[in-house]
């Protein structure tokens, strides 16, 4: 029997302790030991249909959990069923009979949704492939990621979500396999799924990032690209206001240059001190491509510079004493980030995963963001700096790039992106101080969208405003998926309505 309860009703909490689910009954999908990835599916995908059903019956609402990582609340749910996919996690190659003429099965994996990023980083690079891109950290269930669009910073491509091929959903009334148009595997793998194929762009672009609303994701199928070295560099540097001109048109090779190595990088990140970002160092990272070879010096996590937990730490303290906040942030991040390895360091390698570090959870956290379009950036970085110090502001502030990610709902959804993020402990003077760099940044008529899983004070009306066109399609995509509002208002929350995604 593929789902289980867990206990007896009572509360969840999510992983960051940002909401609680009271009076919610504990459900778990598990992994079953079928030797086909189809079969397996296939069972569990029935199964997850009678449960539906049986919340329906029971009057309760229901909720996927990934991870929980969520700060913004899109996993809670009160009054519900939770189905914790933590333990569906099997990940299967894919053969070349299973797929249609002209598609790699190679590059190709069936992973089960629950499956942690990490877990599938791995099996990739077993295989000798690598995902190309993904979070900051990789605790994450791939489902869950790609349901808010879970980006990094690797200048050249988009979020996570861009590696589903194909989706199993399942919703009261149907087990859908979704790909787009053109097809991606056979009709016999499709139909040893226990799925109906449904072979459409539009439901495609709607179901790569469905924020929870769409249905319950069982399976992806997610690609690949041949597995590849990273080298890190990781520093503190000065950096001139000029170079923002350089990051806002593209050019990460001349930014390179100025602050570490004269070569094209893969990944580019600058976090600052919001408090005089020109002035005072920032912690800048760099990872460069190479091509996969076996014999390099195996680094831990920490010695390739995964992580700036440490600096968080400090957030609420510097609530507290303003006077202290720039030296004291500046002081942080020295210690948590100035290690390297910096260029005269003698080089280290890793691979894409094991490059990223699981995090430890902080109770209490803020976490917002907007993404803008690059081209902005000169003009809204020091603004937005400049705005959240004057009002308080107690984290840094990080920038990263990609482009334009897949998914009607992406926020990256500029042809490239500057994505500007506001991580650290949670405090009512931080909240506010994001609060007016949301304002500022309407005032002054800077386009910009917000991550679906931060505390981001979105609502239905701005979303709608945000996507335009876009949310109308996947709206459209959504009803047809699920045309009874009913099944609709199952998938349904305070915070999911408040989006206008449910109901
Ligand atoms: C420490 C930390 C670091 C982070 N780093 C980054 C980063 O670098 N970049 C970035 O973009 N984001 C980042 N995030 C945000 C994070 O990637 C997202 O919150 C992501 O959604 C978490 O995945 P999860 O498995 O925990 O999903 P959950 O939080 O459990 O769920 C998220 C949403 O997906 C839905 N969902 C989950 N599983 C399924 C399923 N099987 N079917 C249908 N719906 C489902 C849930 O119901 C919910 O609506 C970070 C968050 C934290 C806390």
């Amino acid at each position: 029997m593929p789902i289980v309860q867990l206990g007896a009703e009572g509360r969840w909490t999510n992983y960051h302790g940002t909401g609680t689910c009271e009076v919610a009954t504990r459900f778990a999908l598990r992994s079953g030991d079928a030797e086909r990835g189809r079969d397996e599916i296939a069972i569990a995908a029935r199964a997850v249909q009678d449960w539906l059903g049986q919340a329906q019956a029971a009057g309760r609402r229901v909720r996927p959990i990934g991870a929980g990582w969520s700060p913004s609340n899109v996993n809670i749910v009160s009054d519900s069923w939770l189905l914790h996919t933590r333990r569906f996690n099997r990940c299967f190659r894919v053969g070349g009979a299973d797929v249609r003429p002209g598609v790699e099965a190679a590059a190709l994996m069936l992973v089960e949704a629950g499956a942690l990023v990490d877990e599938v980083s791995d099996k990739f690079e077993q295989q000798g492939r690598s995902l190309w891109t993904s979070g900051a950290g990789n605790g994450q269930t791939f489902a869950g990621a790609c349901a808010t669009g879970t980006h990094g910073s690797v200048v050249g491509r988009g979020g996570i979500q861009d590696h589903i091929r194909a989706v199993q959903l399942v919703t009261p009334t149907g087990i859908h396999w979704i790909e787009p148009a053109a097809g991606v595997m056979s009709d016999a793998f499709v139909a040893a799924t226990g799925s109906t194929a449904l072979r459409d762009d539009e439901l495609f672009a709607a179901a790569q990032l469905p924020v929870g609303a769409l249905g319950i994701v069982t399976a992806l199928v997610v690609d690949s690209v041949p597995k590849f070295l990273v080298r890190p560099i990781q520093n503190l540097r000065k950096v001139d206001c000029a170079a923002l001109d350089w990051l806002a048109a593209g050019d990460f090779r001349s930014f390179s240059a100025a602050y570490a190595l004269d070569q094209d990088p893969h990944f580019v990140q600058m976090i600052v001190n919001p408090y005089k970002p020109f002035k005072r160092p920032a912690m800048l990272r760099f990872l460069y491509r190479e091509p996969w070879r076996d014999a390099y010096p195996h680094a831990t996590p920490g010695e390739l510079g995964a992580g700036y937990d440490a600096l968080s730490l400090l957030g609420r303290f510097l609530d507290e004493y303003p006077w202290a906040r720039g030296a004291l942030l500046q002081f942080a991040m020295k210690q948590g980030y100035a290690a390297g390895p910096d260029i005269d360091d003698p080089p280290v390698y890793g691979s894409w995963g094991e490059g990223l570090n699981t995090h430890r959870p902080l109770a209490d956290l803020f976490n917002a963001s907007v993404t803008i379009d690059r081209a902005d950036l000169a003009r809204a970085f020091e603004l937005i700096c400049a705005v959240y110090a004057r009002h308080g502001g107690s984290t840094v502030v990080t920038l990263r790039f990609m482009e334009r990610a897949q998914g009607l709902l992406a926020p990256a959804r500029f042809p490239h992106n500057a994505v500007i993020d506001f991580d650290g402990p949670r405090s009512a003077r931080t909240a506010e101080a994001y609060a007016r760099v949301v304002e500022r940044l309407d005032a002054e008529g800077i386009a910009f969208t917000r991550h679906w899983a931060k505390s981001c004070r979105l609502d239905a009306a701005r979303v709608a405003a945000d996507y335009g066109e876009d949310f109308r399609r996947w709206r459209t995509a959504r009803d047809r998926l699920i045309p009874d509002p009913a099944h609709r208002a199952l998938f349904g929350s305070a915070v999911l309505d408040g989006l206008g995604l449910t109901g």
